[in-house]
């Protein structure tokens, strides 16, 4: 048994982690200041600490109260839009807390890091699927954000030896086969839960951003991954980092899907119309991101267990149709 700092284990992504982590029998302490994330997602088998990563003294408090094996860190901005209109702020807080905390970390004797990293990483690519050794050039101030937090974990694992494993996710989407936790964002951005919600005649019609790309329907094509495989990514890339040295891996399912043939998933799945309108381009959007996530396959056994389409929708359809207000949190 071990025992691991999760910070926004109550976000999406980061309340998936933890649960793969209780499930193995770990112990968990999730680090999250609530704006994002809920407590409702924190299992009670886990400890909530709710604080600001800002809150330095805080968070050297925590290292000083329990020591970790590793640290796994979720906690940030991830709005692609907003950090446009932001960058400053999405690049100040995005690098600034996640380095004090790899300090912090390191100042306690914890050498274990491991970053949520994004796709966003990048850019518009120079080839796809995209590996680990395509161009590294954001597009945008939330992946560069990204870029800058993993080249200083490479200058504290050269001079602290602090081994990190950065996960560039796809397209994170699903939701825990069991129904323990879902996607729950506000305000909600993403594909897979607007094109549900529309479904339910929760939302209006969706807006698909541009039918004009380079593809074989016009629309944009993503690596729609479930988040129950991501949260087994990080459990391989911490049984890897007790082996081998630091490493970077591209998490997606391999498999690329446009936004027609998500909604056409959800319609099948759901067994309802998607009402959906076409609009302008989304700025900013790559037409193709499809993840080779070889090297992860490769180097740590990872393989998806829900991989298809049709099995993130059905996990992601069960929660939001059980779970009308989501966490049930919000005003
Ligand atoms: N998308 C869309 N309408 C929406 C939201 C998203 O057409 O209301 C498209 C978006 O342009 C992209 C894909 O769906 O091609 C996935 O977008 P999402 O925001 O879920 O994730 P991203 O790829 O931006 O990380």
């Amino acid at each position: 048994m071990a025992r691991y700092l999760v910070t926004g284990g109550a976000g999406f992504v980061g309340s998936h982690a933890v649960l793969a982590l209780l499930d193995r029998g770990h112990e968990v302490v999730v680090l999250d200041n609530l704006t994002q994330g809920h407590r409702a997602a924190v299992p009670s088998a886990a400890t909530l600490v709710e604080a600001e990563l800002a809150d330095t003294r805080r968070v050297a408090e925590v290292f000083a109260t329990w020591r970790f094996d590793a640290v796994l860190h979720f906690a940030a901005l991830s709005i692609v839009g907003a950090s446009m209109r932001e960058p400053l702020h999405y690049i100040a807080e995005n690098v600034a807390h996640s380095l004090r905390l790899a300090e912090a970390a390191i100042k306690a004797g914890c050498l274990r890091f491991v970053l949520s990293s994004t796709a966003a990483l990048f850019g518009d690519p120079d080839r796809v699927p995209i590996d680990e050794d395509c161009r590294i050039a954001p597009s945008n101030p939330y992946g560069d954000s990204k870029r800058m937090v993993e080249e200083g974990l490479a200058w504290a694992g050269r001079i602290h030896g602090l081994r990190f494993a950065t996960l560039r996710y796809f397209n994170a989407a699903g939701s825990d086969p069991a129904g323990r936790a879902g996607e729950d964002h506000d305000p909600e951005t993403h594909l897979v839960p607007l094109a549900i919600d529309a479904a339910l005649g929760r939302r209006p019609a969706l807006t698909i951003f541009g039918d004009d790309y380079a593809t074989p329907d016009g629309t944009c094509i993503r690596d729609y991954v479930h988040v129950t495989d991501l949260a087994e990514a990080h459990i391989a890339a911490l049984a890897r980092l007790e082996t081998h040295g630091s490493c970077r891996y591209n998490v997606g399912s391999g498999h690329g899907a446009s936004v027609k043939e998500v909604i056409a998933a959800v319609e099948r799945v759901g067994g309802r119309a998607v009402p959906h309108a076409m609009g302008p381009r989304r700025a900013g959007d790559p037409a193709i991101l499809v993840a080779a996530s070889d090297r992860l396959r490769a180097e740590t056994g990872w393989t998806p267990k829900h991989g298809s389409l049709d099995e993130i929708v059905r996990t992601a359809w069960a929660w939001r149709e059980a779970h009308p207000k989501g966490y049930g949190d919000r005003g």
